[in-house]
């Protein structure tokens, strides 16, 4: 018997942290160390993955797992309170969601496609589609429940 949970179909498309190629990664076998196709070098899901405006809408739309968008700048202080939040809930939840970073001011394109209005702003998508929004930081527990209360 697998000690998998996820079924074996579940994905998500992020994008190598070296060089920024997107790779389709099989949720259900975390295990097995995905590597990206090009460079080679791991891709790491237990923790949040960087998300850029040229390929968000891509990792957002390629996900079979709920996607959480934190949209943050490095000189706002509640963002980095919400780091160490989004980085528990990436490793806990490996393989069953995935979290995005993404650098509002590196990235102007997505927060304001997105209606992005202040920073921390959390998004969750589902199926490409946004079903729950949070502006501002939230404790752990309130984000889980927000997650859990997006499922259809
Ligand atoms: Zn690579």
């Amino acid at each position: 018997m697998s000690a998998h949970t996820q079924p074996q179909t579940a994905s998500a498309v992020v994008a190598c942290p070296f060089c920024s190629t997107l790779n389709r990664v099989q949720l259900g076998r975390l295990d097995d160390r995905p590597r990206c196709a090009d460079c080679q070098k791991p891709l790491l899901l237990d923790r949040p993955v960087q998300g850029r405006d040229d390929h968000l809408s891509k990792v957002i739309n390629g996900a079979s797992v709920p996607v959480i968008v934190d949209f943050y700048a490095d000189w706002c202080a509640p963002c980095k309170m919400m780091a160490p939040v989004l980085d528990e809930l990436a490793r806990e939840r490996a393989g069953e969601l995935l979290v995005v970073k993404v650098n509002s001011d590196q990235n102007p394109v997505s927060p304001q496609h997105f209606g992005v209005r202040g920073i921390p702003t959390l998004v969750i998508f589902r199926d490409g589609q946004e079903v729950g929004r949070q502006v501002g930081f939230v404790p752990k527990a309130q984000l889980v429940k927000l997650l859990d209360s997006s499922a259809p």
